[in-house]
């Protein structure tokens, strides 16, 4: 095979950065040493650890021992919610009151599987908040759904199918105002989480200005490794570790640190701090912007799922009229080029996305989606051959959508 692929699924994942491996490559088999050993191979290794916590925490501009590194976005976001849970159930219980969770209808399947698993083993009450139309959580919808009992609010900062960039900032300003009076009261304090893992690339993710106290994050989606991530715990924040064993990450997360792993977060995390990442960010809106107009001008019956103005920088979402996602996604793979119909993580199955039927889609809508994430190693001319791929393949498979459908009548 020697046709060169396209790769345009930069939310699944992206390319690990050259710098990032190269920063990487000495603690492998040089500087292998365990970061919890007290010698020297041990102080080594815990030095690469502290230097990417202090990046991070640069990065956030929260205190180096509020990070927590773990696996990635999936644990993080795990350890936010069950944590949470965890601490309230070992610490605050009040006889046979149950604790209750706010989040919404399009998170990731992780915040959602750990929510759904919560309610059914009756050790929380949950509320999941539609988006509307556009994609977007009202920070109105979500201050109603606050009752007494709530102790956690989860809204995700860039929804990873559709791109649309939820309002953290004004959700953290008013939940920051209920918790000032709740303070004299009996009530239990809100924690606020973010699932901040397509955004780190392209917004603002100052905790403070966010005004969150748990965000989780993921080195694979910003050109760093797999299998690593961190979730950043304000000074304070009511919550336990979930995963039990040794003392690592300031006894919040135990198991033997995943050095080259951390050392690899640290240097993606500096690489998007660079001058360097902020002009490639406006490269890629302007291509974004590029393909989303000659899509929706040159191929009848498309439209773009979300917001326009509020997406992400690298987030393109299609939905075609008489044309199945899957279809798309494997005729364009024929064609060499990567796209996905929704987050990597279920798109084995056949079910619609989830998040696209939260917008009010029907199923026929939503089953007809297209994901397009650019990067920043995406260039014009693999927008060119998508866009040229893209309308003979539609054309064709609205040709057989419409002779199946002919056959039946
Ligand atoms: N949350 C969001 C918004 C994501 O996009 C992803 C990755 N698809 C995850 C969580 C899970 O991240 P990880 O692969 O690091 O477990």
């Amino acid at each position: 095979m020697n046709k060169k692929l396209i790769y345009l699924d930069y939310a699944a994942t992206t390319p690990v950065d050259e710098k990032v491996l190269e920063a990487m490559l000495p603690y492998f088999s040089k500087k292998f040493g365990n970061a919890m050993s007290v010698h020297s191979f041990g102080q080594t290794a815990m030095e690469a650890i502290d230097n990417a916590r202090d990046e991070a925490a640069d990065f956030f501009a929260c205190s180096p021992s509020e990070i927590i590194f773990t696996s990635g976005a999936t644990e993080s976001n795990n350890l936010a919610i069950k944590g949470s849970l965890r601490s309230y159930y070992s610490i605050t219980r009040k006889t046979g009151e149950k604790p209750h969770i706010i989040t919404t209808k399009f998170e990731h399947h992780c915040v959602l599987d750990a929510c759904k698993f919560a309610e059914k083993d009756g050790l929380a009450e949950i509320t999941y908040i539609a988006p509307d139309r556009e994609g977007i959580v009202s920070t109105k919808d979500i201050a109603a759904a606050i009752r007494p009992n709530t102790i956690l609010v989860s809204v995700m900062y860039v929804n990873n199918e559709i791109g649309t960039v939820q309002p953290i900032a004004e959700i953290g300003k008013i939940l920051k105002k209920i918790n000032e009076a709740r303070i004299t009261g009996k009530l239990p304090r809100i924690t606020f989480h973010t699932d901040a893992t397509q955004a780190i690339n392209y917004f603002d993710c100052n905790v403070d200005t966010l005004a969150v106290d748990l965000l989780s994050m993921s080195a694979h989606k910003i050109y760093g490794p797999k299998g690593v991530g961190l979730l950043y715990i304000r000074k304070g924040t009511p919550i336990k570790r979930i995963q039990d064993g040794g003392d690592q990450e300031f006894k919040m997360r135990a198991g033997t640190h995943n050095v080259p792993g951390i050392v690899g977060l640290g240097e993606a995390i500096k690489q998007v701090q660079s001058t360097k990442n902020k002009i490639q960010t406006n490269e890629i809106i302007k291509l974004r912007n590029y393909l989303i107009k000659r899509v929706l001008k040159e191929i009848p019956k498309s439209y773009l799922n979300g917001s326009k103005e509020k997406r992400s920088p690298n987030n393109a979402n299609f939905r075609f009229d008489n044309v199945e996602g899957e279809g798309l996604i494997l005729s364009l793979d024929l064609d060499g080029i990567a796209a996905s119909t929704g987050s990597a993580c279920s798109s084995g199955a056949l079910e619609p996305s989830h998040v696209l039927l939260s917008l009010g889609l029907r199923h026929e809508q939503a089953h007809g989606s297209l994901r397009i994430t650019i990067g920043k190693y995406t260039t014009t001319k693999e927008i060119d051959i998508l866009i040229a791929r893209l309308k003979e393949i539609v054309k064709r498979l609205r040709k057989i959508s419409g002779n199946v459908l002919a056959d039946f009548k």
